[in-house]
C-alpha cells in the first residue's frame, strides 16, 4: 500500500491550475496503489486554497499557514513536507514540474532517501509499482522509469499533462504542527517573480503565442502577440533571439535553455523553428507556424504554416478570434 501526496505550489493565495491536475491523479493513483490521497499546502492563503482543493477527490488536505514558509527559503516546506511523508508512511510525492516543484521535489527526494522522476507526461500502475513516463531530450526520446530499491520517491509532473476534474466529498483539513528543529538556513529579503500573462504561468496557459526575431523589436510583443494571447486566453512566449536582445525577459524564453510547454494551441510568429527552440515546444497539441519563409526550419514540424506578413497575418487573426467570441 502506498499513498499519494501532492504538494501544492501556490502565491498570493492563488494556486497553480497544475494543483488541480495533481488531485485528479493523486485520486486516481491512490485507488490503484490501495493508499490515500493526500495534499499539503503551506504558508500564506493556505487555508483559503485547501478550500478549494476540498471541490477535488482527495482524502485530506494537510495545512500551516506558518509566516517561515514565506519568509525562508525551501528549508521549512520540505520540513513539512517530510514530516507529513514519515508521518503517513511509503508515499508517492507527485509536485508540479515548474522553477519551484523541480527545486522542492530533488531536494525532498534526497532528504527521504527516495526515488526521483522528472517531468513525468504519464504514470502507470502495474502490481503495485508504478513507472512513470517521461520525454527526454525534447522528446526524442519517451523514457518509462520506475524506482529503484525503494517503494515511494517524488514524480515531478508536467503541466497539463493530466486533466483536472473536480469531485468527492470534501477532504478534510488538517492542522499541521510545526515540525521540531526545522533548520532555515536562507532568507527571502525580495522576491520579483516575472510571468509571462495575467494570471497564468508560461507552462500552464492552453494557448501560447510565441514570437521570435522577425517581430524586429519589443514593441509588436505588446501591440501585436499580447492582444492574440488574451484573445485566445493565453500566454506570450518567445524565442531566444527575441529574449538575448532584450525584446522579452528571460522568463518567456522557450526551448532548450529556456522554458517547455506543451499547451492545446502553439503559435510560432516570426520564429524560424531551430532545434533549441524545437524541444522546448514540440509537444505542444496543435502547432502554427506563422513565417514569411515557407521553407523555414518550422514548417517541418509545424501542423499549419501561415506564409506571409506577420505584421498582416497577427492583427487579422486577432480579429478573427475576438469576433468568433462574440
Ligand atoms: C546552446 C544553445 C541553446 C539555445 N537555446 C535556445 C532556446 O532555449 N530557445 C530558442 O528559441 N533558441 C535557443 N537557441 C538559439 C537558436 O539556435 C536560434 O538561434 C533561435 O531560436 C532563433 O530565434 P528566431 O527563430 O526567433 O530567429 P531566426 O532564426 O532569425 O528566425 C526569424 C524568423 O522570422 C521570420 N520573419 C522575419 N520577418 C518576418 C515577417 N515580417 N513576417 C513573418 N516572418 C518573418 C524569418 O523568415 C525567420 O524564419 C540556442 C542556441 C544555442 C547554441
Amino acid at each position: 500500500m502506498q499513498n499519494v501526496i501532492i504538494f501544492v505550489e501556490h502565491k498570493k493565495e492563488q494556486t497553480r491550475k497544475v494543483t488541480f491536475e495533481l488531485a485528479t491523479q493523486a485520486r486516481s493513483l491512490a485507488d490503484r496503489l490501495g493508499g490515500a490521497a493526500h495534499a499539503v499546502v503551506l504558508g500564506a492563503g493556505a487555508s483559503q486554497i485547501a478550500e478549494q482543493l476540498r471541490a477535488y477527490p482527495l482524502d485530506t488536505v494537510h495545512v500551516s499557514e506558518d509566516a517561515d514558509v514565506d519568509r525562508y527559503l525551501l528549508e521549512p516546506s520540505i520540513a513539512y513536507l517530510e514530516a507529513v511523508a514519515k508521518k503517513i508512511g511509503p508515499s508517492v510525492i507527485l509536485v508540479p514540474n515548474t522553477m519551484f516543484g523541480r527545486d522542492i521535489g530533488s531536494r525532498i527526494a534526497a532528504r527521504l532517501g527516495g526515488g526521483f522522476a522528472a517531468d513525468v507526461t504519464g504514470i502507470t500502475v502495474e502490481a503495485g509499482v508504478i513507472s512513470c513516463v517521461s520525454p527526454k531530450l525534447g522528446g526524442a526520446l519517451i523514457t518509462t522509469c520506475a524506482f529503484q530499491n525503494t517503494d515511494f520517491g517524488v514524480v515531478t509532473v508536467r503541466p497539463n499533462a493530466f486533466t483536472a476534474q473536480a469531485g468527492g466529498n470534501g477532504a478534510q483539513i488538517n492542522q499541521l504542527e510545526k515540525p521540531a528543529a526545522s533548520a532555515a538556513y536562507s532568507v527571502t529579503i525580495e522576491s520579483e517573480v516575472e510571468e509571462a500573462s495575467g494570471e497564468l504561468g508560461l507552462e500552464e496557459a492552453p494557448v501560447v503565442v510565441s514570437g521570435g526575431r522577425g517581430l524586429g523589436g519589443p514593441e509588436p510583443f505588446t501591440t501585436l502577440l499580447k492582444p492574440l494571447a488574451d484573445a485566445f486566453g493565453g500566454a506570450v512566449g518567445a524565442s531566444r533571439a527575441a529574449a538575448d536582445a532584450g525584446w522579452v525577459p528571460y522568463s518567456l524564453q522557450i526551448g532548450q535553455t529556456g522554458k517547455t510547454v506543451s499547451p492545446n494551441l502553439y503559435i510560432a510568429v516570426g520564429i524560424s523553428g531551430a532545434i533549441q527552440h524545437k524541444v522546448g515546444m514540440r509537444s505542444s497539441g496543435t502547432i502554427v507556424a506563422i513565417n514569411k519563409d515557407g521553407a523555414a526550419a518550422i514548417a517541418d514540424f509545424a501542423d499549419l504554416v501561415v506564409v506571409g506578413d506577420l505584421f498582416q497575418i497577427v492583427p487579422e487573426l486577432t480579429k478573427m478570434v475576438e469576433a468568433a467570441k462574440t
